[in-house]
């Protein structure tokens, strides 16, 4: 039987997102932590995995983490939403306030998942413009957005993946102008400082998302959302009750507690971000973005050759190559120092 003509159209023309084999040695393409957890905090972790009941359900509120997690965010316990990594809280929202279709906008170049699942929900989506140093388009934004009124608008801050902050002050704007349900996706918080999140009170409209996984939790897929109440209850009804698994729930709750460990290896990363752009910037015919993330994006001519070629010497970034605005432009994910001498050290000799 021909299964084609049952595939939902919108299912049909979509491409699944992209991830290389992940056997790398030097691993930068995903923007992990790649510092491990001390052994004591990895024991604790091992004893009470041990006695987790597997045999139930999870915690369908996950109280245990919410509580560890409002104290480690700063913002209370019912004010925050789960999801198994911030991706299902992307779809969460737009289930919630997409239309038939309704209309997703993000400024362009982001990331891509917005664009991704916007699409496979029947969502129509609209890219806002950008300036040249990828900073927000405030009138060119506006404009469209009067002309086509979206539902739901995601600014990433800082943005992947050019690694910038948008200005706060047009971010406020959009948030108070818009109309539509503004989420700010703080995933890359820890690195740049900034958040809304201090703003929730002052716009019903606004949802500010965090997540686990680049503060060294990847493979716990542990997503976050703030917002009001009301936004709340209506996402809650669209998530799927026993989203957070148990050992997940378990592990990160453990290790929000040592969040002196986080806070440690999170300046570690900052101060090689910072190493790393120079050295990136030193290099001749390699235009390195000033980055508030654990991640640059640079450019440099014949980048997909020496993406692959970085390949072949066992060192997997990311290859952002594609007409347009990232035209040669490749992300590097901040690794140790090892690591990020290695890759430099390779790039020196392919562009040298
Ligand atoms: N938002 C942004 C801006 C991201 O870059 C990423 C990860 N690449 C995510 C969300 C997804 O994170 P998670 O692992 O929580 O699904």
């Amino acid at each position: 039987m021909d299964i084609r003509p049952l595939i939902r159209k919108e299912v049909a023309v979509l491409k699944a997102y992209e991830i290389e084999d992940v056997s790398a040695r030097v691993k930068l393409d995903a923007m992990e932590n790649p510092y491990a957890l001390p052994e004591d905090v990895r024991k604790e972790i091992a004893f009470a995995i041990a006695d987790a009941p597997v045999n139930l359900y999870p915690d369908p509120q996950a109280k245990g983490l919410k509580a560890a997690l409002s104290e480690y965010i700063g913002v209370p316990a019912d004010r925050l939403l789960l999801g198994n990594g911030s991706d299902e809280l992307i779809g969460l929202v737009i289930s919630a306030f997409g239309g038939s279709p309704g209309l997703i906008a993000y400024p362009a170049p982001t990331f891509s998942m917005y664009g991704i699942i916007a699409r496979s929900l029947g969502q129509e989506t609209m890219e806002l413009p950008t300036t040249d140093d990828f900073g927000l388009d405030f009138d060119g934004s506006l404009k469209m957005m009067m002309d086509r009124r979206p539902k739901v608008i995601f600014i990433a801050n800082p943005n992947n993946p050019t690694g910038n902050l948008f200005d706060r002050d047009k971010v406020r704007r959009l948030i108070k102008g818009s109309g539509a349900v503004v989420v700010v996706d703080e995933a890359y918080y820890s690195f740049s400082g900034e958040t809304f999140i201090n703003e929730l009170d002052e716009h019903p409209n606004l949802i500010v998302m965090r997540t686990l996984s680049k503060i060294g939790m990847a493979g716990l897929r542990v997503g976050i959302m703030a917002a009001s109440r009301e936004i709340l209850t209506e996402v809650n009804k669209v998530r799927l009750p026993y989203n957070l698994n148990t050992l997940s729930q378990t592990a990160a709750t453990i290790i929000l507690k040592h969040g002196e460990v986080i806070d440690c290896q999170v300046k570690l990363i900052v101060k090689e971000r910072e190493k790393l752009f120079a050295s990136l910037s030193a290099l001749d015919g390699v235009t390195a973005y000033p980055s508030k993330t654990n991640f640059i994006l640079f450019r440099v001519s014949g980048a997909s050759r020496i993406f692959e070629a970085l390949k072949d010497k066992g060192i997997l970034i990311r290859n952002m190559d594609s007409p347009g605005r990232l035209a040669n432009c490749l992300r590097v994910t901040v690794g140790t120092p090892e690591q990020n001498a290695e890759f430099v050290a390779e790039l020196k000799k392919m562009t040298g």
